[in-house]
């Protein structure tokens, strides 16, 4: 048996550890082979190319794409700014409409409103009560004038895994480019961006047991060839889209968490779903009114569950030996409630009183029979210290 190492961390959703297959990988790119991949001149650069070719090749072979269909960015951020502002810019002249889900990333949101402040008309499609877009209400809200469909693949904070093939016919069907932001799915669900109807797709290395600071955008090269504006311009680098000296040692490491994921990936959904399932039922059968959010199609590694009448700022104080995520961005001083949780229908208060499992390669079965022991004593005492505060 393995010793227990705290804090425990649960929040895989937010990043992983890197594999230390991965960091092995990646040494050599800092101090040998440091080269700048465009010189073409001297070995450095060859050694350094040849690096990032190899890599390239990983990452297609994972989403079932061509090396060619991949830019490198700085994560997934960029990758999703770079594919909604440069075909938004693109396309300006056949339209100005895009249509988006409420439980995006901000990522995406941010990027539609910043576009909206342009001229461009944003339509946010609601979601069901698991949190599931319908094709329908795509098909509905699609007109002449849409240059740009955006729907995420898997949900960072229930986890809820979209139809995305269907989603995608749709959009091929109707002529209208579809990105997906797959950040938490690649790596973790089988992806196919062709059998997927997939056009543009958003991913992160750091989400993956690769490094942070490297992320890719999948842009698909079949005819009609998509144009994606360039954001950031200067020598011309990733065919032109993304211009910018390549980070070679992350994109080494993002190419062997590539090759990693696709090789383990099945053996290890089994296995982390199985622990998950485990902290589920040991939770819900000894922790009063808690019930798991989210949809039967979800994440492997994830787990959202709403504690009544204990706020999750609270409860996690109280539990400092276990790292988990509260449901709400908290980045700002007054927490505000989960867009995803009120997306699919809970109140404010039961959204502030969800708290986010993200389970990974690491997580070991003790360490979620500890963290489940954990959760039923920091909810029970929250709860006691609210009763007692009410009466
Ligand atoms: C983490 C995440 C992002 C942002 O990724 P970065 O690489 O950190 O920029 C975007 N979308 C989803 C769904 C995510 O989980």
């Amino acid at each position: 048996m393995e010793e227990l190492r705290f804090p425990i961390y649960l929040d895989n959703h937010s990043t992983t550890r890197v594999d230390p297959r991965v960091f092995e990988a990646m040494v050599p790119y800092f101090v040998e082979n440091y080269g700048n991949a465009a010189s073409k001149h001297h070995e450095f650069g060859w050694h350094a190319e040849a690096g990032v070719e190899t890599a390239r090749k990983q990452i297609a072979n994972l989403i079932h794409a061509e090396s060619d269909e991949l830019v490198f960015t700085s994560g997934a951020t960029e990758s999703i700014n770079l594919a909604i502002k440069g075909i938004a810019e693109s396309y300006r002249s056949r339209g100005n409409h895009i249509i988006t889900v409420a439980t995006e990333h901000k990522a995406v949101l941010d990027t539609c409103k910043r576009l909206e402040k342009y001229g461009f008309e944003v339509t946010v499609l609601p979601v069901d009560g698991e949190g599931v877009v319908a094709v329908d209400d795509l098909e509905k809200a699609i007109t002449g004038k849409t240059i740009l469909v955006s729907i995420m693949m898997a949900n960072n904070e229930i986890g809820t895994v979209a139809p995305i093939q269907e989603l995608g016919r749709v959009c091929r069907e109707r002529g209208v480019p579809f990105h997906t932001d797959a950040t938490q799915a690649v790596g973790k669900i089988a992806v196919d961006v062709k059998s997927m109807n997939i056009d543009l797709m958003s991913f992160s290395a750091h989400k993956m047991y690769g490094p942070k600071g490297v992320g890719g955008l999948f842009v698909r090269n079949a005819s009609p060839k998509l144009k994606v504006a360039a954001q950031l311009d200067g020598g011309g680098h990733e065919r032109g889209m993304r211009s910018g000296t390549l980070n070679v040692p992350a994109i080494v490491g993002f190419g062997v968490a590539a090759k990693i994921a696709e090789a383990e990936m099945a053996e290890e959904g089994n296995r982390i779903s199985q622990l998950r399932d485990r902290l589920e039922s040991i939770i819900l059968a000894q922790v009063e009114d808690a019930s798991v959010n989210g949809s039967a199609t979800r994440l492997p590694n994830n787990s959202n569950i709403t504690f009544k009448q204990a706020e999750a700022d609270k409860v996690m104080m109280s539990m400092k030996d276990i790292a988990v995520s509260s449901g709400s961005a908290c980045s700002s001083a007054e927490p505000k409630p989960s867009h995803v949780l009120r997306a699919i229908g809970l109140s404010d208060l039961d959204a502030k009183c969800s708290i986010r499992f993200g389970l990974g390669r690491f997580t070991l079965e003790q360490e979620i029979d500890y963290a489940a022991e954990r959760v039923k004593e920091a909810v029970s005492s929250v709860r006691e210290k609210r009763m007692r505060y009410a009466s």
